[in-house]
This record gives structure tokens, sequence and C-alpha cells, in this order.
């Protein structure tokens, strides 16, 4: 049993070695520390497994633990002797420049929200953040710049089994649209386009499908759309329709006694050039009511152009659609669709997401922006430790973690189906302004690097203008806010 000035000796020597580590030395670390302190009391081995539970970076650890057997190698270290121990740990401790000193990890994750997880979501995570790393961040600056969609990244999506994440049935995950959230994040946080070909697909598309479409559409559809074997399109803006859509809308339908004709145009619809089937929403010519169609690709009335020259979001392929005639069976008329209120209902479910995009290109920004200035040096130092640089560095995570806890909050309220249309409004006003605060201060801290592709800050300042307009402008949904605190309609009727 060791004496009360040992064990607070010890804790003081543990929190030292572990205050000066990386997170991955501190896993080490402690690894070794729970092998080679046997016999130990029960309150250490709790204290232990606490700090371990605190410092442990589970993505470092499941990074480790793909090219490594950890409970092995706990096992191997459990047989050294102290100065094997000795040996390992100084090997461990990392070799340092004359006068530098060990940096802190880059985590844009300050207030640990990660920590409210369960063990399950945490894993789910970081299997989504090492997928986008590995797999998808080394394709996006080259087709961003050539405004190309990276068609192999579709086949990769399927194993990570996270389309339509929140729905019940149809082979959909059915997990807290907290995770929804949370996965939207840490999509965005490497690549802005790539989320919102996600967000589309599975929110939008796949979404206006859950809600409003009959049994047998969901069957039909829900099922293939969640293995990415369809893909699917949301088309409900047009050239002269955008924010006042639902009074405006000018793309028709009518029912002819067999078939609903649909004719008009739609404008800036994700996806709408490979994808399978579009969600067409359109207004009834006899009822004035707006209506919901599926809308196949091989229809000949329908025609998808790429839309070109854009400086945000260039490798999402969005178009102009025309409708020409085009027939649509009844059976592909949304069964449970009857007016723009139904519409309304998926864009309130989805918006929570555009929020969540919003927090995810803000973190990409903020990291990449703290990334750089440790490395960056002028005048002898690096820009890291310059005051102006860290009022900046400062702003951007006061910015993030406040959008951060935002939305973390907005989505339990959508798991407890408390959510309203101004909740959801408020997030995506507020948290598209941090952003562009965010993404405009990373890209100062880079100097001119902050406009090359290559940095990826570059990427994260152009795509955020578009978060920063979809579904829904900030007057609109500031509009809708207004209105429910107030009580008053400032909307022009
Ligand atoms: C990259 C990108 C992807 C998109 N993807 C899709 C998609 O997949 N499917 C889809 O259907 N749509 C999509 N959109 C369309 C998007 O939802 C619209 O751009 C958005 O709703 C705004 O409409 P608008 O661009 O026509 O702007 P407008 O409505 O013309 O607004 C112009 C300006 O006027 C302001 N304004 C408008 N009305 C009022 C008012 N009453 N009071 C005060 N100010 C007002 C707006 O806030 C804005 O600042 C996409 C847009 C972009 C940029």
């Amino acid at each position: 049993m060791k004496r009360p000035l040992e064990i607070v000796a010890f804790f003081g020597f543990l929190k030292k070695s572990l205050e000066s580590f990386n997170k991955v030395q501190r896993i080490k670390y402690l690894i070794l520390r729970f092998t080679k302190t046997a016999p130990m009391s029960l309150f250490g081995k709790v204290k232990n497994t606490i700090n371990l539970l605190k410092s442990v970076d589970l993505n470092q650890l499941a990074k480790i633990s793909q090219t490594i057997d950890l409970p092995e190698a706990m096992d191997a270290l459990g047989n050294l002797d102290e100065r094997q121990m000795k040996g390992l740990m100084k090997m461990l401790k990392t070799k340092k420049k004359k006068g530098q000193h060990n940096l802190p990890p880059i985590d844009g994750d300050f207030y640990n929200l990660d920590l409210k997880l369960t063990t399950e979501q945490r894993e789910l995570q970081l299997k989504v953040r090492n997928f986008m790393e590995d797999e998808v961040k080394p394709l996006v600056n080259d087709h961003w710049n050539r405004a190309a969609f990276p068609f192999e990244v579709i086949d990769k999506f399927k194993k990570l089994n996270i389309v339509g994440l929140p729905y019940e049935g149809y082979g959909c995950p059915n997990l807290p649209f907290l995770m929804e959230g949370i996965i939207a994040q840490e999509i965005a946080r490497v690549d802005v386009s790539i989320s919102t070909f996600f967000g589309v697909h599975s929110g939008l598309a796949m979404g206006s499908i859950y809600l409003c479409g009959s049994e047998e559409q969901k069957q039909e559809w829900l099922p293939q759309m969640q293995k990415l074997e369809k893909i699917g399109a949301f088309g409900l803006t047009e050239p002269e329709g955008g924010s006042g859509v639902s009074q405006g809308m000018e793309t028709t339908c009518k029912f002819d006694g067999e078939n609903w004709i649909l004719n008009g145009q739609k404008k800036w619809i994700g996806n709408a050039t490979f994808a399978d089937v579009v969600v067409i929403w359109a207004r009834d010519e006899d009822s004035n009511r707006v209506k919901g169609f599926l809308v196949r690709k091989e229809n000949p009335g329908f025609k998808a152009e790429k839309m070109e020259d854009k400086m945000a979001l260039r490798i999402v392929q969005n178009a102009i659609i025309t409708l020409t005639e085009c027939k649509i069976p009844e059976s592909d008329r949304l069964q449970k669709a009857d007016s723009f209120r139904d519409t309304a209902k998926v864009l309130k479910m989805t918006r929570a997401g555009v929020a969540w995009q919003a927090v995810g290109c803000a973190r990409g920004a903020y990291e990449s922006a703290l990334k750089y200035t440790k490395k960056r040096e002028q005048f002898g130092r690096p820009i890291a430790s310059y005051q102006l640089i860290q009022n900046h560095l400062v702003e951007m995570l006061s910015n993030l973690t406040a959008m951060q806890t935002m939305v973390f909050r907005l989505s339990e309220l959508q798991d407890q189906e408390l959510l309203t249309d101004e909740h959801a409004s408020l997030a995506k006003v507020y948290c598209s302004m941090r952003m562009r605060d965010v993404v405009s201060r990373a890209r100062e801290v880079l100097g001119g690097n902050g406009i090359l592709l290559e940095y990826d800050v570059a990427r994260f300042v152009a795509d955020a203008e578009a978060i920063y307009s979809y579904e829904g402008t900030k007057e609109i949904n500031t509009l809708i806010v207004g209105r429910a605190i107030t009580g008053y309609s400032a909307f022009v009727n």
C-alpha cells in the first residue's frame, strides 16, 4: 500500500508528464503506467481509469489499433522491468529542438462535446473522420478546381452505413438526429461540397420520400437510396422563385385524367446532373396547391444542365432542370404532400443539418489555420506566438465553440421532438454568420497562402458563401425567428 505522500507525488508526476505529452504519447504513457503500477489500490485504479478516459483521443487510438493489437501490446508492456520501461519512455518523448516546447494538439472541440456521446457514437464519429481524412481529402482540391464530382467516393461511402441515418425502417440506421448532425460536421470539416452532396441525397431527397411518400414509394426508393445504389436530388428553387418560391412557384402540374403533366424550370438543383430521381415540387394548376413528384432521370420530358462557373461548392453538380410536358404517373406523386406545408416539414428537418454543416466548415478552417500558424515562421518565430495572431485564433475558437454548443442543443431538441421552425432558423442564421467570420480570420492568418487551394482554407472561404445562402438566407431565417418572438410577421404578402 502506497503512503498518501507517495500517491500525491505519483499523480503530480503523472499530471506533469501528461501535460507535456501530445495525445498519442499520453495514451502510450497511460498504458505503461497501468501495466506497471500493480498492485494498485482500487482508488488508484479508478483514478487512473478516469485519467485514461479523459486523455485518450479515440481518434488516435482507433488509428493505433488498426496497426497493433492493443490488448496484446498492454500484456507485453506489463512484463517490462523498470529499466526497460524507462528506456521506452525516453523513446516516446518527442525530441525537441533547442528552445522548442511541445505544442498542444489541434482539436476544434474545445468544450469536449465528444464526451457527451456514447462509445458507439464516438466510434462512428471517428470512423467518418478517418474516412474523410484518408479517402476523401486527397481528392477534393483537384476536383474542386475542375468543378468535377469524385464519383468513386459514392462507392466508398457505402461501407460507412450512414445514409438515411435518423430514419426508421427501410434499411436505415435509425440513430438520433444528434448523430446526423455530428456526421454532417465531420464531412463538412473536410469538404463542404461532399457534405452538400450527402445532405441533398440523404436529407432533402430521402427525407421528402420518408415524410411525404406512400408506403410503396418508401419501399421502392429508400432501401436503394440508403445503399447509395440510387441517388436523389431535390428541386424546389426556380430561376425566378428563390426565397419566395412558396408563393410564386411557376412550375406547374396538371392531371390529364391519366398522368400528371409537369412544365417549368428549377435552378440550383444539387446532384441533379446524375441523380436517378429528383423530387420536384410543382403548383397544381387546378387547386393551386403545391405537390411533390418523383421524377426519374430517364423521363423524356426531363432535362438537367450543369451550372458552370460557380465560385463556391464547385464539386457539387448543380443543375438547371427543364420540365417540358413531363408525364408522371399518379404512382410517382408523393402521396402525403398536398401543400407547401409538407415541403416545409422536410426543410425544417434538414435545416438543422445545414447549421451543423456551417460548424463543420468553420471547424475545418479553424483547425487548418491553427496548424498553419504553428508551422509558419516569420521574424524568426512561429506566427502562432504573436499576440495579434492569437487574437484571431481565439476569436475563431470562441465562435466555433458557441456554434457547436448551439447545434448540439438544437439536435437534442430535435431528438425530443421539440424542434420548431424558429429553433432551426436561429441556428442556421447564427452559425452561418459566425462561420463567415471564422473562415475570413482563417484566411487572414494564412496571409497569401490563404487564397491558395493547396492550403484548404481558400476552399472553406468560398464554400461558406453557399451555406450562407442555401436552405433559407439570413434574411428569411431572421424573419422566421422575428415572427416567432414578436408575434408579428414581417414577411411581405
Ligand atoms: C450552391 C447552392 C446549392 C443549392 N442547392 C439547392 C437544391 O439542391 N435544391 C433547391 O431547391 N435549391 C437549392 N439552392 C437554392 C437556394 O435554396 C436559394 O439560393 C435560396 O433559397 C435563396 O434564393 P435566391 O438565391 O433565389 O435568392 P433571392 O430569394 O432572390 O434573395 C436575394 C436576396 O434578397 C433577400 N430577400 C428575399 N426576400 C426577402 C424578404 N422578404 N425580406 C428581406 N430580404 C429578402 C434574400 O435574403 C437575399 O439576400 C441552392 C443554392 C445554392 C447557392
